[in-house]
């Protein structure tokens, strides 16, 4: 992976913009030893790393502007950071930058039952955020996978899903306002705790810029009322393709379950070693659930059922209790630290349009075959986001290099079929290359003089999303 050569100007003059850092945050809050600076060296696309030139730790929007004013008039770069479990490299630093990592901003500002939104910092926890309402029946629906630890800075600064988001949208559909810290150290309120802001969709623009506009450190998000209730159905097939078509034939019938997920046989296996879910023995399985109230469940069911008998299913197994759920549950929950067990992997993730899964599916196991590395499918097939892992041993000199041209033409088919490069987890370094493949050189250009507009010295992040030729003049400065 290339990176920039780092700014030797920047790095020769560390003590300095540590002094001054130092001098503007609480005893602590600057880490500057290379021994503690190791921690932050990378994401969790562990493949690529390289310590920063210190970290800090603000507490407060007050704190982040000090650290941004500092930064600005040092010209030193800087890689905001949540919890670090960006798998596309989004929170990796670069030798002469400052990480800037929100996780001591953890409060809950204020909650509005009434008006249905919660207001936080954005260094708390995603699933900490349900935490805060659930005694009073409520819930924040983006659920992505790394729920536990990633933070609400992270999953709007990647515009994160999750397994239910098919139902509820991804956080750009729950996410109602923001405050941001630009570069040179002003803060501005965008949106609020209303549905729509007059004037352009700043909102829209700061969901998914992946740190490169500016520093989130408020939000105001949509809370719901949890559903009456919810069942799902595990269903099993003899090929990857038919299971695909089992689900393009649902979404096509208008019938709008909250989850579809997919699991390929490989996943499976690694999954039932893992965790012994139970799952049946088969090419393909998927899990559809549904919500509402009994009624509702089992009217939805009664279609989606019927839809999947004609792909004639190995198994249908719909729960028929609490503990009958979380069981078909748990082997999906599981998967990712299954397959973490027995191979290094690097896991995907681009969107295709769900109708193309079977074709996307068979391509995808013809290309590993011609590449000679296993690839494991697990993803949240309903709205065709697709999460191809691929096998390989990072011991072994040229699998990691075979690795990513493997990931670089499934990425390719994802575009070559109406898709796009990314799903949820965002282009950071990984997929900053394959811009070209997706955008022409005038979209692309577009897209660096909104940057200009908000970061006009290339400071925030200067290395991610775009192809580093078509940035490289911008960064020199
Ligand atoms: C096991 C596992 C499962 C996962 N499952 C899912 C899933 O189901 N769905 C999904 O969408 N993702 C998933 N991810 C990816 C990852 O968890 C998400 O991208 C998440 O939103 C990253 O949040 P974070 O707080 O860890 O951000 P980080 O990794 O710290 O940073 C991610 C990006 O956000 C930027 N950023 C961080 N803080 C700020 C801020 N305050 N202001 C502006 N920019 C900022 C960073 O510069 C970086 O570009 C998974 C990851 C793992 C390891």
């Amino acid at each position: 992976m290339d990176m920039p050569v780092p700014n030797a100007a920047v790095i020769a003059k560390k003590a300095h913009v540590v002094g001054r850092l130092r001098a503007a945050l609480p005893e602590g809050a600057v880490i500057h030893d290379p021994a503690e600076t190791r921690a932050y060296e990378c994401d969790a696309l562990t493949a690529y790393r390289c310590p920063p030139l210190a970290a800090v730790l603000p507490a407060t929007t007050d704190e982040v502007a000090a650290v941004l004013r500092i930064c600005h008039e040092e010209g030193v770069p800087v890689v905001p950071r949540g919890s670090g479990t960006s798998l596309a490299g989004g929170a990796m630093p670069t030798a002469d930058s400052v990480i800037l990592g929100v996780s001591r901003l953890t409060e809950v500002l204020e909650v509005d039952y009434d008006n249905r939104f919660i207001r936080v910092q954005t260094g708390r926890t995603n699933l900490s955020v349900t935490g805060a309402v659930e005694e009073e029946g409520f819930f924040y629906a983006p659920d992505p996978s790394s729920q536990l630890a990633c933070a609400i800075a992270g999953n709007i600064a990647m515009n994160s899903g999750g397994a239910h988001c098919l139902k509820y949208g991804v956080t750009t559909n729950n996410l109602l306002g923001v405050t941001l810290v630009q570069m040179d150290g002003t803060v501005v309120e965008i949106g609020g705790a209303y549905m729509d802001a007059g004037g352009y969709d700043w909102l829209g623009l700061i969901c998914g810029s992946e740190g490169q506009l500016g520093v989130v450190t408020e939000a105001t998000l949509r809370i719901l009322p949890k559903p009456e209730g919810a069942r799902p159905v595990l269903m099993g097939f003899d090929s990857s393709e038919v299971a695909g078509a089992c689900v393009a034939d649902i979404i096509k019938a208008g019938v709008l379950p909250v989850a579809i997920e997919f699991m390929d046989r490989p996943c499976i296996r690694a999954t039932e070693a893992f965790a012994g879910a139970g799952y049946p023995d088969c090419e393909a399985l998927l899990i559809v659930e549904v919500e509402g109230s009994a009624a509702e469940i089992d009217e939805q069911l009664g279609v989606i059922l019927q839809i999947a008998r004609k792909h004639d299913p190995v198994e249908l197994r719909e729960s028929g209790s609490a503990e009958e759920s979380a069981r078909i549950w748990l082997g999906r929950k599981s998967a990712f630290g299954a397959m973490g067990q027995i191979n290094d992997y690097m896991c995907l993730d681009g969107t295709i349009p769900v109708s193309a899964l079977p074709l996307v599916l068979r391509r995808i196991g013809e290309m590993s075959q011609d590449y000679g590395l296993g690839v494991a499918n697990v993803f949240h097939a309903g709205d065709g986001n697709m999460h191809p892992l691929i096998l390989f041993d990072a011991n072994k000199p040229g699998d990691l290099e075979r690795c990513e041209a493997f990931g670089a033409d499934i990425l390719k088919l994802c575009v070559e079929v109406g898709g796009c490069l990314t799903g949820e987890h965002g282009v950071g370094i990984e997929k900053r290359d394959l811009m070209n493949v997706q955008f022409d050189p005038a979209d692309i250009e577009a897209q660096l003089r909104v940057k200009d507009v908000f970061d006009p010295k290339w400071l925030l992040n200067p290395a991610k999303v775009f192809p580093l030729a078509a940035t490289a003049a911008r960064r020199a400065g």
